[in-house]
């Protein structure tokens, strides 16, 4: 069989098993390009069955793009709390507003403009304009990467930006004239429930006859991917700053700055330990925890231990053990001009935290400490 012919029975193939057995997920149900392209962005590094009832949440509070636009962030952020990588929350929304403000409101349905926007990189932009708008762009992410390195048993690194850019080109071929939106979605289809990543189902595959990865026995070790480095370790020191007085039965958290990691999320105060073993001792690490939080304006006595809890980042790993604490003179504390504030039980559920946080304190009012 010619290359070309492999490339058309794939093509083939794939399309007609698709339009069988294609979920019926909420994103599909229109061409709605606004609610692709937030589908597009959840589904980043998230499960499907997790992204379902935060898209069906997003979409009935931001029904369109302007309602996206208009709304404060806080309240974005808000909806998006849990599914991580908050980010994505914050350049959507920079997107929207700038679709808003220099695009009338609609998604450009051309490549260059939609790739300029914030938060829209080749994969996204792909996407939108295929599923959206059946234009013929590739949308190559890491599971087209996968189907197309096993069905042509293709060795090259797919770590690396160039393979990238050959799969991008081969996708693109691959597209059959006027089907893009169901070509683009049938290969990430056969990505996420027939050639998955551990275990690819080639008996149930509509591509098995000629898939060469399967043909050489090799579709476990496809694709080659070089490792990324593990993320770093880092030793973290949280605090319940209890409250007393006007402030009995709440803690003192604090909003993290406008720019970098977790921006504007609500968070306990929390300081980097020196190493391991200061972290893991209670002696030196609450005499560590004292004179670092003085020095951000905290004057306060750490007591006891209370829990541990971890953070996993793309390149960041997060031991936390968290103290509680009482302030020496709780009105030398800083305050809602300092982006600090005292919440209890009734009001921190308004505030978007990021999942560790949100826990610790939930568990911290419930009790589940004690
Ligand atoms: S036959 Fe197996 S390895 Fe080849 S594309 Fe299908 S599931 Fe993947």
């Amino acid at each position: 069989m010619s290359e070309k012919d492999k490339e058309l029975f794939f093509s083939s193939e794939l399309l007609g098993w698709y339009r069988k057995v294609r979920r019926d997920l909420p994103w599909r149900r229109s061409r709605n390009p606004y609610h692709i392209w937030v589908s597009e962005i959840m589904l980043q590094q998230t499960r499907v069955d997790t992204v379902i009832p935060y898209f069906a949440r997003f979409v009935e509070r931001f029904p369109t793009l302007i309602d996206l636009a208009d709304a404060p962030e806080e309240d974005v952020l808000k909806h998006w709390e849990g599914l991580g990588y908050y980010s994505r929350a914050r350049n959507l929304q920079a997107a929207v507003r700038e679709v808003a403000a220099s695009y009338g409101g609609e998604v450009p349905a051309d490549k260059e403009s939609v790739s300029g926007l914030k938060g829209v990189g080749p994969y996204t932009a792909g996407a939108i304009l295929s599923i959206a708008f059946n234009q013929p762009e590739p949308a190559v992410d890491g599971n087209v990467m996968r189907v197309l390195s096993r069905f042509f048993c293709l060795e090259e690194d797919i770590a690396k930006p160039a393979t990238r850019v050959r799969m991008e080109a081969l996708a693109k071929r691959l597209i059959p004239e006027g089907a893009a939106s169901d070509f683009n979605q049938a290969l990430m289809e056969l990505g996420a429930l027939v050639c998955t990543p551990k275990s690819p189902g080639c008996l149930t595959c509509p591509v098995m006859e000629h898939c060469e990865g399967r043909m050489a026995g090799r579709e476990n070790e496809l694709p080659i991917k070089t490792k990324a480095k593990p993320p770093k370790k880092v030793y973290r020191l949280a605090v319940f700053i209890e409250g007393t007085r006007e402030h009995a039965g709440r803690v003192l958290v604090r909003r993290r700055p406008a720019t970098g990691l977790l921006a504007r999320l609500w968070e306990l105060p929390h300081v980097e330990a020196p190493n391991e073993s200061v972290w893991a001792s209670s002696e030196s690490a609450g005499v560590w925890l004292a004179g670092s939080l003085a020095a951000e304006g905290l004057l306060v006595k750490p007591k006891d231990v209370v829990a541990d809890a971890e953070h996993v980042f793309s390149h960041l790993h997060w031991y936390l053990k968290v103290w509680t604490a009482v302030a020496e003179d709780a009105s030398l504390l800083p305050g809602e001009a300092d982006d600090y504030r005292w919440v209890g039980p009734e009001d921190f559920d308004l505030l978007a935290w990021p999942n560790v946080f949100r826990k610790l304190v939930s568990d911290y009012f419930n009790r589940d400490f004690y």
